[in-house]
């Protein structure tokens, strides 16, 4: 064979760079299932079925388009279990005188990807990934010179780059952001359409035996899965996310609501990070519904902002700043993670529906995952390593390089500050306010100290006073600093008490 081309697990579409000017005679295809993959943390099952169901339907798809595959399955005896041994005996089969990859998503998979060059002593080309919109070496550019790295700056040169959203020079709408509309607060799910959902075929259902078999130990349930798993199901996920979504994605970006997990929000995260589908693919369909009215500019310019602007931002910042960004814990968090977080059992209403929703869908909404878990984990002082690794492990759309710094950078301020301009920590008084979760709780949002009092409002206070040296001086926390200021002594002792109280019954494996 001429070309060894190597697709990995989160490059399944068929357009990707390393598969560009493939000759179907000469050159051939490798993909593995490798169990480290699936095993280097406590996956979701439902992330296992997800993802190897997608390598499966892939493998078929390029089959069917005349490709070449080799493909190593995760339950095949021969499985040699990493690319290093299946290389070698791939070219002791059959020789190839070049590998071609797409860069890895990850630092460490890169790093070793380099070496095999003078490994197998072959060309190896390394192409650009092609699925992102923003190249590693275009951000790098970018942040050049500059002192401080916001995402809005960014956002910006992108709408301008790609004309997304745009009068010429000027942005559609009047402004860059439409942030202020997008606070509302739902009442009940009775008007939110169904989300998408889709049958599950044999393949999918000999890997759900497989995954409840080889796996069951790991995290979540396998039950009523619903996912796409193929590129065509994802495009019919996000057209439907496109007709019946998009119009109230803006107003309730930040609400929640205790009988629904899945509100207005486009679930496609998943199949933008496996390459099922691409971001231009996804703001194309975004600005279109724009043009022809069938969505308000705040909902239009929120969703482009969360793809062309977040996502491209998390993917650059996590490339240049790794691999010491993996090591930060800049608030010095140093407990461990509360069992809760696995499975569910607290009294805290907030974060029990949101570990089960979790446990259930290996899917949270952003708010979810920001304001109450990412919240609690901040406040409370979890270390980094734990927060992190748990988070990469239960959403199906979880890959290092877009779960790192959305834990260290945005969730625990772990960064002290790259990624967000200020700790998104907050009391109860927000979680009540943008959800309903506050009514159905055995603690009290009103209460801010006491057995009963809801843990997130003494938590809150006692986190701004154990880090003030570090945090007082943020422009943006002057306010939260100046209230802090008006508690007398005796109540920042109770805010302490309380918090040590609770960490105490955690330690002794009471239910909290
Ligand atoms: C603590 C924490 C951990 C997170 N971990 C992940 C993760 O492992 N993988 C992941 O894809 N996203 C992660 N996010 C970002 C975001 O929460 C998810 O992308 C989103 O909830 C996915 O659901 P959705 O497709 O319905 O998104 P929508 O709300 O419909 O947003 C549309 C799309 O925008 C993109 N997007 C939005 N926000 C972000 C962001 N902050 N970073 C990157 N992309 C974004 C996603 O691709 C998403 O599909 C995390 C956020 C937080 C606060
Ligand atoms: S009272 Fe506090 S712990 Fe209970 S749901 Fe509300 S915010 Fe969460």
């Amino acid at each position: 064979m001429r070309n060894l081309c190597v697709i990995f697990p989160d490059q399944l579409n068929p357009e990707i760079s390393s598969i560009l000017n493939f000759d179907k005679e000469l050159d051939e295809i490798l993909i593995c299932e490798f169990k480290k993959d699936f095993t280097n943390v406590n996956h979701h099952k439902k992330k296992i079925v997800y993802q190897l169901s997608c390598m499966r339907h892939f493998q078929s798809n390029l089959i069917e388009m005349g490709f070449r595959v080799n493909y190593v399955k995760i339950d095949d005896p021969n499985n040699r279990g990493d690319f290093y041994p299946e290389l070698q005996a791939l070219k002791r089969e059959k020789g190839f005188e070049q590998l071609i990859v797409t860069e890895p998503s990850s630092f460490d998979e890169l790093s070793s990807v380099k070496r095999w060059g003078e490994l197998f002593k072959v060309r190896l080309d390394i192409r650009k990934n092609n699925l992102f919109m923003c190249d590693i070496q275009e951000f790098k550019k970018w942040s050049m010179g500059r002192k401080e790295l916001r995402l809005e700056y960014f956002y910006r040169t992108m709408r301008k780059k790609f004309n997304i959203l745009m009068d010429n020079e000027k942005p559609i709408g009047g402004a860059w952001n439409f942030d202020k509309s997008n606070r509302k607060t739902l009442k009940n799910n009775s008007n939110i359409p169904e989300k998408y959902s889709c049958s599950i075929d044999d393949l999918t259902l000999e890997i759900i035996e497989l995954v409840n078999r080889e796996f069951k130990n790991h995290f979540g349930k396998t039950e009523n899965f619903e996912f796409a798993v193929t590129r065509k199901q994802a495009l019919n996920a996000v057209e439907k996310f496109m007709h019946e979504r998009l119009e109230y994605f803006g107003d309730y970006q930040d609400a929640m609501l205790s009988e629904d997990p899945w509100l207005y929000h486009s679930h496609i995260s998943m199949y933008l990070n496996n390459g099922l589908i691409n971001a231009k693919e996804c703001i194309v369909l975004a600005e279109n519904e724009h043009k022809v009215n069938n969505a308000p500019i705040n909902s239009v310019e929120g969703f482009i902002r969360q793809i062309l602007g977040w996502r491209e931002y998390i993917r650059g910042l996590y490339w240049l700043k790794m691999p010491d960004y993996k090591k930060l814990n800049r608030l010095n968090a140093e407990k461990s993670l509360p069992s809760f977080y696995w499975d569910a059992d607290t009294k805290m209403n907030c974060i029990k529906e949101s570990v089960e929703n979790t446990m259930q869908n290996a899917y949270a909404h952003h708010i979810q995952r920001l304001m109450i878990l990412g919240n609690f984990a901040l406040i409370t002082g979890i270390q980094p390593e734990d927060v992190n690794e748990w988070f990469l492990s239960v959403y199906a759309d979880a890959y290092e390089w877009v779960e790192l710094p959305n834990v260290t950078g945005m969730a625990l301020f772990a960064d002290g500050g790259i990624i967000a301009s200020k700790p998104y920590a907050s009391t109860g008084a927000y979680i009540n306010r943008m959800s309903n979760y506050c009514d159905h709780c055995q603690y009290d949002v009103k209460e801010k100290t006491g057995e009963d009092a809801c843990p997130f409002n003494y938590f809150y206070w006692n986190f701004l006073e154990r880090n003030e040296s570090k945090l007082s001086t943020n422009p943006r926390l002057g306010l939260a600093y100046k209230n802090l200021g008006r508690f007398p002594k005796e109540k920042l002792s109770a805010f302490k008490n309380n918090a040590d109280n609770f960490m105490k019954k955690i330690g002794k494996g009471e239910k909290v």
